[in-house]
């Protein structure tokens, strides 16, 4: 079954604007209702109308002035490969993973990312050829697809945004990186215990790109229905703790940027031990921004 399927069903648990969310007991998981246009989709990330440049730069300068570098840490951590391992980061934005990941081992990986705009930018901030596709990077490699070399894979805020990410998880779980090999994913922890207790507007989560909502249970099914074995969840900053402090970022962008900033130097402050903080909130409460998983192939 998957979730492109015309049968779904379920209780509405979120609307904005012309946008209803359904909680839908046929996939598994929350997502859309109805689903979108699959065309529509297509030129969103195809064209280069989903980033802009304002919120590349505001990133790129973030990641070269070090704000990301304890979170890169985590992951790194999370994966722990003490090898000589290389990456393919699927979604790889502007690179900062890989970049971080070359510092730290020596070695290049891949990635892949469909907007030309962060290629680019990606390109000019030294990180190298990303492929537009996972069919180019199959391409790419010929008759040595997949590469022995590859041993990590990151697939971070990516699946929220496909039409069928069981299938898009199937694929590359098909990878079949050797037992050795680990996934690292990421998505909004969207309709957490902290987000639905939050007064007033509770569908501000809610927005176009966004085609599927996943809470903590139900990512880890979604994970586990692919033939993958979870071996670690964790988490990021629990934003939604500034709205019960009465700091409400919901309709205050301005706002909204310097809570972010606070919490980029709160990880710069702490380092990995922000992360080690997170987990442990996550674990016993499922709280925090997103769910994480590392997952190994069976
Ligand atoms: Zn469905």
């Amino acid at each position: 079954m998957t979730s492109t399927n015309s049968v779904h069903e379920g209780p509405i648990i979120a609307q904005k604007d012309n946008l209803q969310v359904m909680d839908c007991s046929i996939c598994g998981y929350a997502h859309l209702y109805p689903l979108p246009d699959e065309e529509a989709l297509f030129r969103l990330y195809e064209q280069d109308e989903f980033y802009n440049d304002a919120f590349l730069q505001t990133h790129l300068q973030e990641h070269q002035q070090g704000w990301w570098n304890s979170k890169a840490r985590w992951y790194l951590h999370l994966l722990r490969n003490d090898g000589m391992p290389h990456l393919l980061d699927i979604g790889a934005g502007l690179g900062w993973l890989l970049k971080y990941w070359r510092q730290r081992y020596g070695q290049t990986g891949h990635g892949i990312e469909p907007s030309l705009r962060a290629r680019n930018m990606a390109k000019g901030n030294g990180v190298g050829d990303l492929f537009i596709s996972l069919h180019g990077y199959r391409q790419y490699c010929g008759e040595y697809f997949p590469p022995m070399g590859i041993d990590s894979v990151a697939c971070l805020l990516l699946l929220e945004h496909v039409l069928d990410p069981k299938q898009f998880l199937r694929e590359i779980a098909a990878l079949g990186l050797g037992n050795e090999g680990k996934i690292l994913l990421s998505v909004p922890n969207d309709i957490n215990p902290l987000q639905a207790s939050v007064k007033g507007d509770k569908s501000w989560f809610v927005q176009a790109p966004h085609v599927n909502y996943f809470t903590k249970q139900s990512f880890r099914a979604l994970v586990e229905s692919c033939g993958l074995e979870v071996v670690e969840e964790a988490s990021t900053f629990p934003m939604e703790v500034f709205i019960h402090l009465g700091l409400d970022y919901r309709n205050n962008p301005q706002l909204g940027h310097k809570l972010h900033r606070f919490r980029l130097h709160f990880e710069k402050l702490l380092g990995i031990n922000a992360y080690r903080i997170y987990q442990w909130l996550y674990r016993r409460y499922g709280i925090g921004r997103e769910n994480i998983i590392v997952a190994q192939w069976r």
